[in-house]
């Protein structure tokens, strides 16, 4: 017999490692913002892969570029040129108003390698003593989990048991331009900053914050980083969070959605005197830039290109923001909330965010908690008013009638 969803949950747990604790549904297909579950149940994604599903489960554009490459060329390694990767890197560059592009896989090899990128550069252009490099991030932060990235993280459970940790990280509290100013000084390399922690519970800094980092790290010599893996290509309403503040940084990191939900891809894209210091042989990568994700990334920059999904995004958010404010008070303690991107933190005596995505589940809702009693609503850009709307109520009704 086939396999239930019971069946299939029960099965992973002895032969799959317990390093997530993800809510008890088994999902089998997926169009656009909806998913179906193994017995056909269907329920309206909330949360659209952290953000990686920006464009829905199966867009068509995207789905059409990846079986059109299928069928004629998947991976070289870099050892070869590709004749995708051109296209590519010209739109991607073309798009967030940078020079070149450094093509990955993961969000956290984007990171890594932007890490490396701006330590060579402090020492080649900079002249910053030999392994002396500082980088200043923000307390709260998520970038990622490799080993070198959880050495900055502030989050217990991410770093507990996996030292020694890589040096050379100064933390500073977020969203506060004198403690970052404070450590500052001429090791710097970068400063490396999430736009709006998602993570964190989508903490928005204060107006100000971005063009601050980009005049302090601008006065100091230093790069200003922006980790827009989760907050970039559409979700705020604008292509990346940055522009908000009319901010250009000297290297921006994405991924996620730039896999269009399809394959893993991300970037470091940077001015050419900060991606240039890397010559042959210093940093790469089997997979990054292989001709599958760089057709199916060519197809993202293609739909963002158009300004579709940072106007639904902008628009649609308005939706979501009056809708949240209407709750607060009636279970909603506080929320914050820009383009489609809200982080709400719920009243604890109504339950943990864990009970209210358990609950919400059980209405036919995905989404996921973050810390304590915060949820996060990150529904794709694709998803209509109404079906914005019924999501909301279904909140309403979990919220109140518990
Ligand atoms: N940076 C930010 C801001 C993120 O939100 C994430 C993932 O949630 C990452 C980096 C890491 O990306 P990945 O999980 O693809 O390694």
């Amino acid at each position: 017999r086939t396999r239930t969803s019971a069946d299939l949950i029960r099965a992973e747990e002895p032969v799959l490692a317990h390093n997530y604790h993800p809510l008890p549904v088994v999902v089998a297909r997926a169009e656009g913002a909806w998913v179906e579950d193994v017995e056909g149940r269907r329920y309206l994604d909330m949360l659209a892969g952290y953000s990686a599903l920006n464009f829905g489960h199966r867009h068509p554009a995207l789905i059409e570029a990846a079986h059109r490459q299928l069928d004629q060329l998947t991976l070289t390694s870099r050892a070869f040129h590709n004749d995708k990767l051109a296209q590519f890197a010209e739109s991607l560059a073309e798009l967030t108003g940078q020079d070149m592009v450094l093509p990955m896989n993961t969000g956290a090899e984007a990171v890594e390698s932007g890490i490396k990128v701006a330590r060579k550069w402090a020492y080649e252009v900079k002249g910053v003593p030999a392994d002396r490099a500082t980088i200043v991030v923000a307390d709260g932060n998520f970038h990622g989990r490799t080993t070198t990235i959880v050495s900055f993280s502030t989050d217990e459970s991410a770093r507990t048991g996996f030292g020694p940790f890589t040096p050379g990280f100064r933390i500073v509290p977020y969203n506060d331009l004198a403690a970052l100013e404070a450590a500052v000084d001429e090791t710097t390399a970068a400063v490396l900053i999430e736009p709006i922690q998602g993570e964190a519970g989508v903490l928005i800094p204060d107006d100000g914050y971005l063009a601050g980092i980009r005049e302090l790290t601008r006065r100091a010599g230093c790069l200003f980083i922006a980790d827009e893996i989760q907050s970039g290509l559409g979700r705020t309403g604008r292509t990346l969070a940055v522009e908000h503040e009319a901010v250009v940084p000297d290297m921006v990191l994405l991924g996620k959605a730039l896999g269009g939900g399809i394959v893993p891809v991300s970037a470091v894209v940077a001015r050419r005197e900060v991606l240039g210091v890397l010559r042959p042989g210093e940093h790469g990568s089997t997979f990054g830039g292989n001709p599958l994700a760089a057709a199916v990334g060519s197809a993202v920059v293609e739909l963002l290109g158009t300004g579709e999904f940072q106007r639904r995004a902008a628009e649609l958010g308005v939706t979501l923001r009056e809708g949240l404010a209407a709750l607060e008070g009636k279970g909603v303690r506080g929320f914050r909330a820009r383009g489609l991107w809200a982080g709400v933190d719920v009243d604890p005596a109504i339950g943990t965010g864990r009970e209210i995505s358990e609950r919400l589940m059980r209405e036919g809702i995905l989404v996921k908690d973050t810390h304590g009693s915060t949820i996060r609503l990150a529904p794709p850009l694709t998803i209509t008013d109404g079906e914005l709307r019924s999501a909301l109520g279904t909140l309403e009704k979990v919220l109140t009638e518990g």
